[in-house]
């Protein structure tokens, strides 16, 4: 909230009452009297008056419109950190020149199957294996994931790989075991406005990979992120799966608008998924050179050695000789826009 912009003909009075109220805040005002209308300049740190109390003034006497210059959200914004946030996890930097890839299952299934997957995935060039133990399923029938006995195969298959984990939380019940076997943890599209969910992860000393929601607007989305850096954690990246419109002839829409996007409004890397954002595999490629075209500073992708036997999203996952031939394809288009992959 930095300028008050009021109506035609308000009273002294009523003008007197603003300035009052901005005083009560803390805040400082400078009152120009135009020829048509008169409009009051807030000085001060008006990050601090929440969206209520914004609310409150524009209802007063007088106000005809509240502009904003400063965003809501703050410690995600580009005017709060002009340089791009790079996180090293085991000393693999996200969100430098080079694009890292994230590959494996939806789900956990076995150690057998999670150990052949992230091997592959590792000969093809993934830097970071992912994999769900928790998973948030549609169906309280469907397959839910192996819990911590899927997060002891995923820190297995890294040992044995040497590829950090990636791994969703669906439950502050599950931080402490999610904190000790995975290296970033990933906020699942159906949480991103779990916010207890959220201020849980943000007092932990993990990164953070943030969906947006199913129907987030990118603001909605950045409040979000918001919330985690408020507790202290600033290592999240965003990651953009789709987002639901009228087409059903896709999973999701993919935004890849999001991505030039996001890096103007944030310094927080971008991750994309074009596997949850299409849902259907010969997509999954061409979306994922979009991606980087775009600026992505990751991609994150479905692998299975068995896709028609897998136990969740086998039509978007890539068999791992198809994964491999789209990393090497990726290399052109990350050359071209001057990053590596
Ligand atoms: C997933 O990554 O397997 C997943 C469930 O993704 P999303 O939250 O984007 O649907
Ligand atoms: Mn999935």
């Amino acid at each position: 909230m930095d300028i008050i912009v009021l109506q035609p003909e308000t009273s002294e009075e009523d003008i007197r009452h603003i300035l009052k109220k901005l005083e009560s805040k803390g805040l400082k005002a400078n009152v120009s009297q135009g020829t048509e209308r008169t409009i009051i300049g807030v000085i001060g740190d008006t990050s601090k008056v929440t969206e209520d109390e914004e609310d409150a003034i524009r209802a007063m006497a007088g106000v005809e419109n509240i502009v904003r210059i400063l965003k809501p959200y703050k410690l995600a914004s580009r005017d709060f950190k002009k340089e791009n946030t790079e996180i090293t996890v085991k000393g693999i930097v996200i969100g430098g020149k080079k694009i890292q890839v994230i590959a494996g299952p939806c789900a956990v299934e076995n150690r057998t199957i999670l150990t052949g997957i992230a091997e592959k995935v590792k000969e093809s060039g993934a830097a970071f294996l992912r994999g769900g133990a928790y998973k948030p399923r549609t169906s309280p029938y469907s397959f839910q994931g192996l819990g911590l006995e899927g997060l002891k195969y995923l820190a297995e298959a890294s040992e044995k790989t040497g590829l950090p984990v990636v791994t969703e939380i669906m439950d502050p019940r599950d931080i402490d075991g999610i904190v000790e076997y995975a290296d970033i943890i990933q906020i699942g599209a159906r949480n991103m406005q779990n916010f207890r969910l959220l201020l849980e992860v943000g007092s932990v000393n993990k990164p953070v990979l943030l969906k947006r929601g199913l129907s987030a607007t990118i603001k909605e989305w950045l409040m979000s992120a918001e919330y985690i850096m408020s507790r202290g954690n600033h290592n999240v990246m965003l990651c953009e799966r789709g987002i639901r419109t009228f087409e059903t002839a896709t999973r999701n829409t993919l935004d890849l608008s999001a991505v030039p996007l996001l890096k103007q409004l944030t310094h927080l890397p971008v991750v994309v998924d074009p596997s949850h954002g299409v849902g259907k595999r010969d997509l999954v490629a061409p979306m994922a050179k979009a991606a980087v075209a775009a600026g992505a500073d990751a991609l994150i992708i479905e692998v299975h050695t068995n896709p028609e036997e897998a136990f969740s999203d086998g039509e978007q996952s890539l068999r791992p000789d198809y994964f491999a031939k789209l990393m090497q394809e990726l290399k052109a288009v990350a050359q071209a826009v001057g990053r590596e992959i």
